[in-house]
């Protein structure tokens, strides 16, 4: 390669949601970007893959083009539960879309490839500085500015702030794939179990041939994560082989307020924005990933690749005041001495069942849901000491 080809306007880390949607949004614009992931395309990554109507809106709006829901479980029916109870099932619901990560990801990567982006993945990394990548065989790429999405364990994040993310503070989650050798997709339930974890839940979601069922949550108040997890199965009447777990970290409410530094911009999971009450990270992902390469060519376009965080900052003001209404909702949803309460109302309140249905499908705004709980506390604080 020539140093021509080795020099770039941006280089995005990682190409997950948010790198490939940042990378097609900077390509789009007519920069010269490079795609970098240690993995090569397809790739697997743990997650419940629940695509909500807010992924699907930014899906369209970054690529171009609107979500293929072939490849995914499509259901209009949820359960939620407590306990092993059911408190509730909704029907005629909007439409929830469970995707696998492999297929998913994917696609995306290929949007990010087809809008332009150079493709420079498969190529673990060895070095990072603060405008240089060097790839593992001694091969360097350089760019005026970086956009770290390499998730939760992000190198870029540790680079700037020596720790990818607060080990007091993190979610983490656990997952298998249990075979539905015996029931077609459409037998399965979508099914969300409450308090299967100590500030966290449970899920079985169902996919073409398998049922993804985790549990995940805060892991500081769950030291036996596992031990959740081995109840859950139990209450699912699933005795898989348990040597299958598998874990992974997950920002759960602490995201970065300030991500990045100068001309090095930190998207998705590795600013830590997931919503922290439904652990949802794919549609934040993928709108940070936009918004950090829109603030990243608006810099270089004024030849100022040191004012990108400011104004990727300004861009994400919405996100983060979302992230933190959500954060102070949670308390009322999750802290063990307001469970009664939460289940009762929850029971009770055909809109409270309502609005949470909507908060998992994305289709609901924090500002709107703060003002229906504020209403209903009231009555709220009386269910707590109700049977
Ligand atoms: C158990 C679990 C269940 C979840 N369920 C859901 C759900 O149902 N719906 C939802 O919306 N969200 C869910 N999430 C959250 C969601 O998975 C994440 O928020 C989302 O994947 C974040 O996307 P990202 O692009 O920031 O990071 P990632 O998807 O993690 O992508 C990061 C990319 O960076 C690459 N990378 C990492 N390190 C390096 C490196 N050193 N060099 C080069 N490349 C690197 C990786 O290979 C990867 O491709 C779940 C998470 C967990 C843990």
């Amino acid at each position: 390669m020539s140093q021509d080809q080795d020099s770039f306007d941006i280089l995005v880390i990682g190409a997950g949601p948010a790198g490939s949607a940042a990378a097609c949004w900077a390509a789009k614009q007519g920069a010269r970007v490079g795609l970098i992931d240690k993995a090569r395309f397809p790739r697997n990554k743990l997650c419940g893959g629940l695509f909500t109507g807010r992924s699907r809106t930014y899906y369209r709006e970054i690529f171009g083009q609107d979500f293929d829901p072939s490849k995914a479980v499509t259901r209009d029916e949820i359960s939620f539960f407590h306990d092993g109870t059911c408190l509730a099932t909704l029907t005629d619901v909007p439409p929830f879309n469970l995707t696998m990560r492999v297929d998913l990801d994917a696609t995306l990567y290929q949007h990010a490839i087809d809008a332009g982006a150079v493709d420079l993945t498969g190529q673990p990394i060895a070095q990072l500085t603060d405008n240089t990548v060097t790839f593992r065989d001694g091969h360097t790429v350089t760019a005026r500015v970086l956009i770290g999405a390499d998730g939760v364990n992000s190198i870029t994040a540790r680079h700037l702030f020596g720790a990818p993310f607060d080990k007091n503070t993190i979610g983490f989650g656990l997952e298998i794939e249990a075979s539905t050798t015996e029931q077609s997709p459409e037998d399965q339930p979508l099914r969300i179990d409450f308090a299967a974890a100590t500030w966290g839940y449970g899920w079985s979601f169902p996919k073409q041939g398998s049922t993804t069922v985790g549990v995940g949550g805060l892991l500081h108040p769950n030291p036996d994560m596992k031990g959740h997890f081995a109840a859950y199965l139990d209450t699912l009447n699933l005795d898989p082989d348990r040597t299958r777990y598998k874990g992974h970290y997950l920002p759960f409410g602490d995201f970065r307020t300030v991500p990045g530094r100068g001309h090095i911009l930190l998207a998705g999971d590795a600013a830590g924005l997931v919503d922290p009450i439904t652990g949802e990270g794919i549609a934040f992902a993928m709108k940070s990933g936009q918004l950090a390469a829109q603030a990243a060519c608006e810099a270089l376009s004024e030849n100022t690749p040191e004012t990108a965080l400011p104004r990727y900052q300004r861009n994400l003001k919405d996100i983060h005041r979302n992230l933190k209404i959500a954060r102070t909702l949670r308390r009322i949803i999750f802290a063990p001495r307001w469970q009664t309460a939460f289940t009762n109302t929850f029971r009770r309140s055909g809109t409270v069942r309502m609005q949470y249905m909507q908060l998992l499908a994305g289709e609901v705004e924090y500002p709107a849901l703060a003002g229906a709980v504020l209403r209903r506390l009231p009555r709220y604080i009386v269910n707590r000491f109700r049977r």
